[in-house]
Parts: C-alpha cells; structure tokens; sequence
C-alpha cells in the first residue's frame, strides 16, 4: 500500500534510460526500452547455434543454413536459440537481474522464452529444464543464481520439472572481468560435472543461460551432461552477443543511449 501510493507521489524512472514510468508495468522499463528488448533476432539464423548469418544470400534455399563454426563442428549441443540481441540496454536488463536482485525481471524473460519455444515446440521437447550453473563461492557472494529466476519460471510454464542440481561448477570463473574470445574457452573446459547423485542418462535437457557470447559455456555444459549419458541438450539463452556491424546492420543499436 504504501508503495503504491509512493509510485504516485514519485513516478519510478525506467531502470535502463530513466524515463519516468508513465504505466503500471511489472517490470521497470519504459515502453521505448521494452519495445528494443523484445525485438527478435535478424533472420536467417544458423540452424544450429542461432547466429544470425551475416550473409543471407549464402543461406538462400537452405532448408538449414549453418555459420562457419558450425559447419567445423565446434558445438557439442544440439541447437540453441536466443531471445534478443545482447544490446547496451540488455546488458542493463542483465544486469539488473544479476545485481539487483529484480525477480519480476526473471519471469517477464521466462515468459517471452516460453513463447520461443512453444513456436518451435517439436524442436525445444525437454524431460527437464538446467540452469547453468555458478561455482559455490560466487553463489555465496550474491546469494543467488541470476538464470535460477529465469529458468525456474520458465520449466512452470513449460510444465517441465526444473532440475537445478543436475549440474554443478567445478571450478570458478577467473575474477579478470574481460576475457577474451580465447580465454573463454579456456576458462569453461571441463569446468562443469553432473552432480554424483544425479542422474542424467537418456534425458533430453534444455540448458538455460543469460547470455550466450562464444557458446563455450553452453558446449562445456553440454559435454558434461552428454558425458553423463544425457540424450540431447539444446540451450537457450536470454541475449545473444553480435558482431558490432551486424546489430548495426539489424537497426538493433540503442541510439537514444548514446551507446
Ligand atoms: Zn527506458
Ligand atoms: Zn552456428
């Protein structure tokens, strides 16, 4: 109650370019910001990884294209698909979610996720839903898991068990905040296990992540759960990292941000 009348008195600016909020959104973002957060990614997309192909006349009458990575064989998983671009505002709405603790946040991309799938049903059919996984000492810092409030709402949608502790973070990602293209393969392999107890044979897993930038956390996670007997693993990610020119390319850019 008191909130509510709070939000009157002092209207709330969106959490991403601080405009204030003119709706009774659930979530703090202004209609501008919500409407670049919900833009798909440029089609076509590599049938596999979910890249958008840089050059479309390549992919003409394939009935599934495929970027060069895929085409050498570099990904362990099955497929895997994005929401959106990973955007300067994006990044803010991640971030949010990872730092600020904004558990809306997780349902609102839960649901958009949700839609992904059900688009594709066949493709996306899952026993179970798997968060990716921190190691124990960063899930002491936080005090949470950012995917756990994506994915855990998203497997109720779905109707399909939640299964956090099938995979678990052997060793700890390097405090260094950048990597590099390089060092992020390095870092994730053979960086996560099944659990001891678990049992992962013959399952179909749908792996949840924030954000796929190299797919080298989604493949080291796959290998673990494949190693372990899992039938087939497709991920899903919030956000999607691009080359620069082609989320230009796509009129994906957050202009008005100054980014
Ligand atoms: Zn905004
Ligand atoms: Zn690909």
């Amino acid at each position: 109650m008191c909130e509510a009348l709070a939000s009157i008195a002092f209207p709330a600016p969106c959490r991403i370019c601080t405009r204030i909020l003119d709706t009774g959104s659930p979530i703090p973002f202004c209609r501008a910001c919500t409407e670049a957060l919900t833009q798909t990614l440029p089609e076509p997309l590599c049938a596999q990884c979910g890249r958008p192909i840089v050059s479309a006349a390549a992919a003409e009458g394939l009935a599934a294209p495929q970027c060069h990575l895929c085409r050498s064989r570099v990904y362990d998983f099955d497929f895997a698909r994005s929401f959106g671009a990973y955007t300067p505002r994006m990044s803010r709405a991640i971030l949010l979610m990872k730092y600020g603790n904004v558990a809306p946040l997780g349902g609102w991309f839960a649901r958009h996720l949700a839609g992904l799938v059900e688009r594709q049903a066949q493709g996306f059919g899952a026993d179970v839903v798997v968060p990716v996984p921190l190691d124990r000492g960063r899930l002491r810092e936080r005090g949470y898991n950012q995917v756990e409030l994506i994915a855990k709402p998203l497997a109720r949608l779905l109707g399909i068990p939640f299964r956090s502790y099938l995979l678990v973070r052997t060793r700890p990602r390097p405090n260094q905040l950048r990597l590099t293209r390089r060092e992020r393969w390095e870092t994730v392999r053979g960086a996560y296990a099944t659990h001891k107890m678990a049992r992962v044979d013959k399952l179909r897993v749908l792996l949840v992540d924030d954000v796929f930038t190299t797919g080298a956390t989604l493949d080291a996670c796959s290998r673990a759960l494949k190693g372990a007997g899992a039938a087939r693993v497709v991920g899903l990610t919030v956000a999607r990292a691009l080359p620069r020119s082609s989320v230009q390319d796509a009129g994906l850019l957050d202009q008005d941000l100054g980014e």
